[in-house]
């Protein structure tokens, strides 16, 4: 088994096809030497170590990889000429994390390794640039003891000791930029820094190259179950299993001084899915130095800086002298890196998000990968790919991330509003959008806030991955610091979350939890709104409007419609719901649940009275005033489904949902009824149940009061005749809640039908329509073949099939799904993603044992999962007619089952 594969000098054992074994970053690094792009050699050790490590341990796995490793290292001194762990001409590598998926910040890379005393000196005599030596020296020594030493803080709130040191040498000395440090600084620097080491080790810190090596290449092996890895894997779905890729590569400077640089680039913007090229550089720095907000960066083309300038409101003499772009600082480079960012788009046919550095006016890449990008970004550079005849039509359907399709359909602000809006600050349009919420200034405030319903604002100095559960919650996240490229700015992206940054002039006191910005000082709590596409701080909270549909994104929808193999439908019980979800492309409601009706105005007053009455004939009484009511419901709902299916779910809930609990309300009752209230208390008391959800609810509701069915269809089918009158299509499907047996089916099935014969008797005419079942009992499904001998369709309501198969109760689950899911027992909550091992089995057979019996059988999907990507997939894949969802995540389903459909 081969463990390490090599890469350099326009060869590599590996290649951009072998990214499970290799990761993400190895695989690139393999194929841009494979294209023949400046690359520095290297070799990554395979993610199937990673697993090795994590089952048996850093000793054995480093046997296992030793012979292997020192060859990988002999090949890189071969193509570098210089030899690792020697003092005279050495050899400095980084090791660096690489998953499968990318997981930008996630994990640590540790760079300069193999650096000591001996080292540093003939660094800075080969260079003649002994700042430069003793520069990388410290930043090695720093990396190492947080990353491999774990001097890192664990908390936010623990201040990095290393960086303590640097505050404090910087303070002595007066200055505030690294890049104002002398050589006798960071020598200084570095003695200190490795006095830390030992205090926090007890050890001296590690001279030999090759010690570090290893302790580097078990750190990143670490990293993969580091918390903050972790998190990030459960937010997106990332199997542990995958494990990382260890790349180690040959170090090229980007501190060699003034002609040197580091940055990043994106093909096309990530923000808007323009083809416009971008990036950001900075002067004489290394690595992380551009992401982590230190210095602002500037622009690499001369038209974004342009534009950058005048957001910030310099002028361009400013711009040129103090932040010129790279095409104006570094011609020769920026140009070869804009012709190698076409070609590995051009290769990749997707938007390349590549990282590269320049050491003494050498280009050098050091990673490529398809960009992060916004919802917005996503469906345009998909469109324009085709369009370009780069991609067809399927892989542009592949190309969607469902779930962020969501961020299309979201309100922008409202046009006029905006224009009366203030702004209070400006700075980078990070990640697209309107947002607007109260202040709060840590990601546990926020958590805290939201939990309380709240809509927040996240405001940061700047951001770092211990505020990913912050970001996540918040409306939108306004920073202080920080490029386009910057921690908060790309994972807002990722998450499709509004965010500002780098907005330089406001200040933020975290101590007095206070903002100042626009000469007023705002606190925890006020109100401010922030536009992610431009950039601005509005004071206050500017309303949203309504986003457009059609272009672009009505392009992905007709391509979708072409594909697909199901229907998507929506649950809607409104005729407003009905029609936004027709907007956004469903066809038909799959669930209309009546009960929503039932608690509006004066009609909990009948329905109580109903359920108050004392026997058939007062329920009659009561049902006969709801009969209009509920009527003019569904006409309201069949004419705004013309042409479509609308599946009426009959009364599902507990009676005990619909009378009042209070006295005073209890009293109210009893006066309008002419009751007692000791009679309303007693009637109250009598529909008490231990565990409602599996009590007299759903069709045992109907079964024991079958007026209550028998007004309900009187209701659908009068509609329906009435709107067919009008020369409107109607479809009624009527569906019975919570069968699990073919007695009770056969029951509620005898009622309708007797009634809609009676209605049609009435009225001398009749209008086509089917009776089904919701299969949401696990016996339903088990028996589904009975069932299907009366049922005409079968619905799949997998929040209750959830609930019964698991025996979990939603209302009590979430309490312990969290542990769950943070100690591993779970890897997703089954309520919103469908178990497709365990209740997947349930609804595979309810299927096929219903279609055995009833081959025309319509089947659909009703749950919550109706809307989840993969449970979508799984149900197109078993060959369910439809899914039906949420209005707003129709667009997202429809996606969903194209893709299925295509992946079949
Ligand atoms: P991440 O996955 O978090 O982006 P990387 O492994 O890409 O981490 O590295 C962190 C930073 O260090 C990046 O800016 C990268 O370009 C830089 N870097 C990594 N390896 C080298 C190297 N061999 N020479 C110079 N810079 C490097
Ligand atoms: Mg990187
Ligand atoms: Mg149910």
């Amino acid at each position: 088994m081969k463990r390490v594969y090599t890469f350099g000098d326009g060869k590599a054992e590996g290649n951009a096809e072998m990214r499970n074994l290799l990761g993400g970053k190895g695989a690139n690094l393999a194929e841009m030497n494979l294209l023949g792009m400046p690359v520095p050699p290297g070799f990554t050790i395979t993610t199937e170590v990673c697993n090795e490590y994590t089952l048996n341990g850093s000793e054995s796995v480093v046997k296992l990889i030793q012979e292997e490793v020192e060859a990988a290292i002999a090949h890189v001194e071969t193509l570098t000429g210089k030899k690792f762990n020697d003092p005279a001409n050495p050899l400095l590598v980084s090791v660096r994390s690489g998953a499968r998926a990318s997981m930008p910040g996630m994990m640590d890379t540790v760079l300069n390794l193999g650096m000591n005393d001996a080292t540093v000196a003939s660094l800075a005599e080969k260079s003649g640039n002994p700042r430069f030596a003793w520069d990388s020296y410290r930043r090695f020594v720093q990396m190492y003891g947080d990353v491999v030493l774990g001097m890192k803080p664990k908390s936010k709130a623990d201040i990095d000791p290393f960086e303590e040191i640097m505050d404090k040498v910087k303070a002595e000395k007066g200055v505030k930029l690294d890049t104002e440090l002398d050589v006798e600084d960071l020598q200084n620097l570095v003695k200190l820094f490795k006095a830390a080491v030992k205090d926090f080790t007890g050890k001296d810190f590690p001279d030999s190259a090759w010690e570090q090596l290893w302790g580097g290449i078990c750190a990143v092996f670490d990293s993969w179950m580091n918390e903050r890895a972790i998190l990030y894997r459960r937010m997106n779905q990332i199997p542990e299993e995958w494990g990382t890729a260890v790349n180690v590569q040959a170090m090229v400077y980007g501190n060699m001084g003034d002609n040197s640089a580091t940055g990043v680039a994106f093909s096309r913007d990530a923000a808007t899915g323009e083809n416009i090229f971008n990036g950001e550089y900075l002067i004489n720095a290394q690595g992380e130095d551009v992401v982590a907000g230190i210095r602002t960066p500037q622009q690499i083309t001369v038209e974004g800086s342009r534009r950058w300038a005048a957001l910030q409101g310099i002028t361009e003499e400013e711009r040129v002298e103090k932040y010129p772009s790279l095409e104006e600082s570094m011609p020769v480079c920026a140009a070869e890196l804009i012709a190698i960012a076409n070609r590995l788009e051009n290769y990749y046919k997707d938007m390349q998000d590549m990282e590269f550095t320049i050491q003494d006016g050498k280009l050098w890449m050091l990673q490529t990968r398809n960009g992060k990008r916004t919802g917005a970004a996503m469906v345009k550079i998909a469109m324009d790919l085709l369009r370009a005849g780069e991609i067809d039509e399927k892989t542009t359907l592949l190309r969607m991330e469902p779930q962020k399709l969501d961020e299309l359909l979201h309100p922008v602000f409202d046009k006029a509003a905006l224009k009366r809006a203030n702004v209070v600050a400006k700075g980078l349009p990070a990640s697209p959008g309107a947002a607007a919420g109260q202040i709060v200034f840590s990601a546990e405030e926020a958590e805290a806030w939201s939990e309380k319903k709240k809509k927040v604002v996240l405001v940061r100095i700047e951001t770092s991955p211990e505020d990913l559960r912050g970001m996540a919650v918040a409306q939108g996240i306004l920073t202080m610091r920080g490029g386009m490229t910057s921690h908060a700015a790309v994972v807002a992206r990722g998450m499709g979350k509004c965010c500002v940054s780098g907005a330089g002039e406001i200040k933020v006191d975290y101590k007095a939890k206070t903002v100042e910005m626009g000469g007023k000082v705002y606190n925890e709590g006020d109100w401010i709104s922030l536009n992610g596409s431009t950039g601005e701080v509005y004071d206050g909270q500017v309303p949203t409007a309504e986003p457009e549909l059609g272009g672009d994104f009505g392009a992905i929808m007709n391509l979708a419609a072409k594909y697909t193999k199901t229907l998507v439908r929506t649950n809607a019980d409104t005729p407003r719901d009905a029609k936004q979800a027709r907007h956004f492309g469903a066809q038909g409601i799959g669930l209309c649940r009546t009960e929503h009706m039932f608690f509006e105005g004066d009609r909990i007053k009948a329905v109580r009275e109903m359920i108050l009455a004392s026997d058939v004939e007062g329920r009659r009484h009561a049902l006969d005033k709801l009969l209009p009511m509920q009527r003019s419901d569904f006409e309201g709902i069949f004419e705004a489904m013309d042409g479509f299916g609308v599946t009426i779910r009959l009364l599902d809930p507990p009676l005990h949902e619909f009378v009042p609990h209070q006295t005073a309300t209890q009293k109210e009752l009893a006066n309008e009824m002419g009751l007692t209230l000791e009679e309303v208390k007693a009637k109250v008391d009598s529909l008490e149940e231990f565990n409602p959800m599996l009590g007299h609810r759903g069709c045992r509701l109907g079964i024991t009061y079958p007026e209550i069915t028998e007004m309900q269809t009187r209701a659908i089918i009068e509609a329906a005749l009435n709107m067919k009158a009008r020369g409107i299509k109607v479809f009624p499907e009527i569906m019975i809640p919570l069968v699990g047996t073919l007695k009770e089916i056969q029951n509620q099935a005898d009622v309708i039908n007797i009634t809609a014969s009676k209605v049609f008797e009435e009225r001398g005419e009749s209008v086509a329509y089917k009776v089904g079942t919701m299969i949401e009992v696990p016996r339903a499904a088990l028996t589904a073949d009975q069932i299907a001998t009366v049922a005409d369709f079968f619905s799949f309501g997998t929040n209750d099939l959830t609930q019964m198969t698991f025996g979990y109760s939603r209302d009590d689950a979430p309490k312990f799904l969290k542990f769950y899911k943070e100690h591993g027992i779970i890897k997703t909550d089954p309520f919103e993603v469908l178990d497709q091992e365990g209740v997947g089995q349930l609804v595979r057979m309810g299927v096929e044992k219903g279609r055995a019996t009833k081959p025309e059988l319509k089947v659909g999907i009703c749950g919550e999962h109706g809307g989840e990507p993969s449970s979508v997939k799984f149900c197109a894949k078993l060959g369910m007619n439809y899914v039906s969802c949420s209005p707003y995540r129709v667009p997202i389903a429809r996606v969903a089952a194209a893709q299925a459909a295509i992946e079949d």
